[in-house]
């Protein structure tokens, strides 16, 4: 099996970035290839991405009010890249409108809030970030919120708020991916309890294998899976080792083999985290360019072509399909 042929051929779903707040500040477009940074959409064709989900993130300057205006202006620079790369961008608020994007070798952007502050504690501004294409939600970044505490909140960390239920089970009605990244451990307890549908985790590693906060338990992991969810494996070196020294592509497939071993093949997928972290690398892995080297990785370690296949979109596709339509 050619890995580069098996590579082309495949759903490449990613499920976090940040690229948007880069563009926000005027640093970069995203329809312009760059040496900064980790992608725009000429790295996302040349990396072979089919699916990239956008995150909205709202930095804690904008707490607490301000917070709905910020994610507004990232959605907004979103729809101008829309509008002039509209031969290379696609929005995707449904399954069939991704499979369509790799017809036609289109890149499919998939909108993202990245914590729940610019909800601003309403569940109709939930209903119109939806109207506006937002498909997946991750409850917290890593400080509290309306809906829940983030894994920073130490001293006190506790799970989903009443409004954190309410909000769970309205996305659950809506069709809007829960995301556990980032999320406290009471907060993934409770959403794993109160969710009917399959949760996901867009940019997280395994615990065991590199004990950061921001990563998931085997409890966690195993959490996920039977809820018929996925976990992103994500590339932040200091989530892929302790420390982030030694972060390379070797360590990252080890993440993705520590994963499949613990929650099965249906239930892993990619996170990167992509123009979310700036001072080190994962060494085969400097930008989303270099995708097809761990596919050619996967092959290697003797992955079949159908679970390369699962875990470079096939199974965020699933879910995609699953939660939102
Ligand atoms: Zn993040």
């Amino acid at each position: 099996m050619d890995p580069r042929r098996l590579h082309r051929e495949s759903i490449v779903f990613d499920a976090h970035c940040d690229t948007l707040q880069e563009v926000l500040a005027e640093k970069r477009r995203l329809g312009e290839r760059s040496e900064e940074g980790h992608l725009d959409l000429p790295r996302l064709h040349e990396g072979g991405v089919t699916a990239q989900i956008f995150a909205l993130f709202v930095s804690p300057n904008h707490f607490p009010t301000g917070a709905a205006r910020q994610a507004l202006r990232l959605l907004d620079v979103f729809y101008q890249a829309l509008e002039e790369n509209a031969d290379q961008l696609t929005l995707a608020t449904k399954a069939s409108e991704i499979e369509r994007a790799k017809a036609e070798g289109s890149v499919a952007g998939i909108l993202s809030l990245e914590g729940a502050e610019a909800l601003e504690g309403d569940l109709g501004v939930l209903r119109a970030f939806y109207k506006l294409g937002v498909r997946n939600i991750g409850l917290t970044w890593n400080l509290r919120n309306a809906a829940a505490d983030g894994v920073d909140e130490m001293r006190s960390s506790s799970g989903l708020t009443n409004f954190g239920v309410q909000l769970v089970r309205e996305m659950n009605r809506l069709g809007i991916l829960v995301d556990i990244s980032h999320l406290s451990p009471t907060g993934v307890h409770d959403v794993l309890h109160v969710s009917e549908a399959p949760v996901i985790a867009s940019h997280s590693n395994a615990y065991p294998l590199c004990p950061h906060r921001r990563n998931l338990t085997d409890e966690q992991l195993e959490g996920v899976a039977s809820k018929g969810g996925v976990v992103g494996v994500t590339f932040v070196p200091n989530f892929v080792t302790e420390g982030g020294d030694q972060a390379t592509l070797k360590k990252a497939l080890d993440q993705i083999d520590y994963m499949v071993k613990t929650m099965g093949i249906d239930h892993v997928g990619l996170g990167s985290d992509f123009d979310g972290f700036f001072h080190s690398k994962v060494q085969g892995l400097e930008d989303v360019t270099r995708l097809p080297g761990l596919t050619a990785g996967l092959v290697e370690r003797d992955y079949g072509e159908e679970d390369v296949k699962k875990i470079l979109g096939g199974n965020f596709l699933r879910v995609f399909k699953e939660v939102v339509g």
